[in-house]
């Protein structure tokens, strides 16, 4: 590598700071400071030489005036990103030079001493977030990147949010107790990351796609109440905004009602929201999984727009969509009267997922003018609003058909919002919409393998009164399982487990697990619930989400100081990379390279 300059350095000796640069007020005029940062701007206006300091606090302007000192001479040799430290006088600055839009505006130092402590290269790309920046060259050159404002301002949040998390928790008595990252193949359905055990050749610890098994065994060790902010690894088809490593906040208790877990993650959501100085009403709203299918076609519910109506009842033997389609009317307010092209293309997208669109609300009202009435009398809609209405115009297949037409009507929803966000701020960013959704469907049913899957993980609890449709009605089972959303996006699952052996035995059965199959897979966590296993839940949030969320990011990777490409590699250290022929022969690996 290239020496950057030869510019002289300083060493740091014993100077020390005074002061951050974020600190200094005009109530510290007159005194002498010393700071240290980079210099974020420098501006040479012949005799004098401003500079802008910044370090993680704040930006100081500083000014060496006397074009024969050496401070000056020295600060003729400063560039962009430089490691300097000054020494000075605060004084106040005159009226028309205050910078109002910094907190130390009002001042600047005039320095009497230069240290260079660092010279840089020219840095890659700015430190201002107004430059563009590709993607690329951000995660190459994280270390830079990571300056920038507003990287700065998520990473400092997402410390302070997870400084509130813990202290909500410890405040509600949790434990915060590890669990190991090597250990074997856990229950979250995705593939596992391996790692090959050089002492035992030909066998491999998994990473855990979460601690639900070891959580679950500290209930069954009478810790009562753990948590941990952790690692999970999930090795899963790659998609834009997923990471192969985030972290969650997981927890569990013993003897809770789903209402105990409930008002847990509500005292912490409100200590989150305290960060951002906002107050979180409590308590959050909260809907049954078929409620919540039945209103917004999700089970992630975006709250910031309006539920849909299913108005099936208005229209009937009217042949608007199949005998057994819902017939769904969507809102979406104040988008006005839309223009031809627009209803087209509302039109076209519902197509695609295999719904017939009805965008001409004025030509509904005169073929159907009593049903429309009802319509607008349930719906709320004005006249301002944009109404459709839709549903399959063929037969609904599926497991759950009614839920195939209103997911389909759910999405058209949400697409139908987005489009007109820009023009009306339907989904403003800074509204945190966070609400419940509980008893989801125990199982789901999996085309591929032609079977029930666990919905949510093996160990889930049903609801009392639905035992025994484990067998008779698995479509219809409910469990005692609850998501948190998040405007429109899911943060977190949970459930109350099986705490009974015999219980666990008929789900397993359920699902098609022989018996030897699950002892073979979750063996250790059986053979606990036979020792003292306590009625015990939890959930499990992502962080990465909340914080991006909550920090009005659109990727998560704005808010994980080093993340992975959405293909999975880091582009800074170059992972996954090969490794010698050496080290695969320890661990007994050849490698098959594709023809
Ligand atoms: N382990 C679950 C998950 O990662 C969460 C839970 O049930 O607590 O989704």
């Amino acid at each position: 590598m290239q020496p950057t300059s030869s510019v002289p350095l300083d060493f740091l000796g014993d100077l020390r700071r005074t002061h951050s640069c974020g600190e200094l007020r005009a109530s510290n005029a007159g005194q002498r400071a010393l700071l240290m940062g980079w210099v974020h701007r420098r501006r040479d206006l012949g005799g004098v030489i401003f500079i802008h300091l910044r370090d993680r606090d704040g930006i100081t302007q500083c000014v060496f005036e006397e074009a024969t000192s050496d401070a000056h001479k020295k600060a003729e040799l400063l560039r962009s990103e430089f490691v300097v430290a000054v020494e000075g006088r605060v004084i106040t600055r005159s009226k028309e030079t205050i910078n109002s839009n910094i907190p130390t505006g009002e001042v600047e130092i005039v320095v009497d001493n230069l240290y260079i402590l660092n010279e840089s290269r020219t840095p890659p790309f700015p430190m201002e977030d107004t430059v563009d920046v590709s993607e690329e060259a951000r995660l190459k050159y994280r270390f830079v990147d990571l300056r920038r404002p507003r990287m700065q301002r998520n990473i400092i949040l997402r410390s302070k949010m997870t400084l509130a998390i813990r202290n909500a928790l410890y405040d509600q008595g949790f434990l915060e107790i590890e669990t190991p990252f090597m250990t074997r193949s856990t229950p979250e359905g995705a593939r596992d990351y391996l790692v090959p055990a050089r002492v035992n050749p030909g066998t491999f610890y998994a990473l855990p796609q979460s601690p639900q098994i070891f959580k679950q065994l500290l209930m069954v060790a009478g810790y009562e109440k753990y948590f941990q902010i952790v690692r999970c690894f999930r090795d899963e088809d790659l998609r834009a905004d997923r990471q192969p490593e985030f972290t969650q906040i997981d927890l569990e208790m013993s003897f809770p009602q789903q209402e105990t877990v409930y008002a847990t993650i509500e005292k912490l959501l409100a200590g989150v929201m305290s960060v951002l100085g906002q107050d979180l009403p409590l308590p959050l709203p909260r809907l049954t999984y078929d409620q919540a299918m039945k209103m917004y076609g999700t089970d992630k519910p975006d709250l910031r727009l309006p539920p849909f109506h299913i108005v099936s009842d208005l229209f009937e033997g009217a042949g608007l969509v199949a005998a057994s389609s819902p017939l769904v009317a969507i809102v979406i307010p104040k988008t006005g009267q839309l223009s031809r092209k627009e209803r087209d293309e509302l039109k076209d997208a519902g197509k695609e997922k295999g719904l017939r669109v009805f965008d001409d609300a004025k030509r509904l009202e005169r073929d159907f003018p009593e049903a429309m009435a009802k319509v607008r009398e349930r719906t709320g809609a004005a006249e301002e609003d944009t109404l459709l209405l839709a549903g399959f115009g063929e037969e609904p297949k599926g497991a759950r058909p009614d839920e195939t037409v209103l997911k389909a009507c759910g999405q058209l929803r949400l697409l139908a919002g987005a489009k007109y966000n820009d023009r009306h701020k339907l989904l403003d960013p800074n509204v945190f919409k966070f609400l419940w959704v509980v008893d989801f469907p125990m199982f789901e049913w999996d085309e591929e393998d032609n079977r029930w899957m666990a919905a949510h993980h093996p160990f889930t609890s049903v609801l009392d009164e639905h035992i025994d449709k484990l067998t008779d009605d698995p479509a219809g089972c409910r469990a005692k399982s609850y998501d948190v959303v998040l405007n429109g996006v899911e943060l977190g699952s949970g459930s109350i487990r099986i705490h009974r052996r015999d219980v666990q035995s008929k789900v397993f059965s359920a699902l098609g697990f022989t018996d030897e199959e699950a002892r073979r897979r979750f063996g250790f966590l059986l053979d606990a619930l036979e020792y003292g296993a306590p009625p015990h839940g939890g959930i499990a949030l992502g962080l990465d989400r909340l914080v991006m969320i909550l920090c009005g990011e659109t990727s998560i990777r704005d808010v994980i100081p080093f993340p992975k490409t959405a293909k999975g590699t880091d582009l800074m250290c170059d992972a996954p990379s090969e490794v010698p022929e050496r080290q695969l022969k320890e661990i007994g690996i050849s490698i098959r390279r594709p023809q």
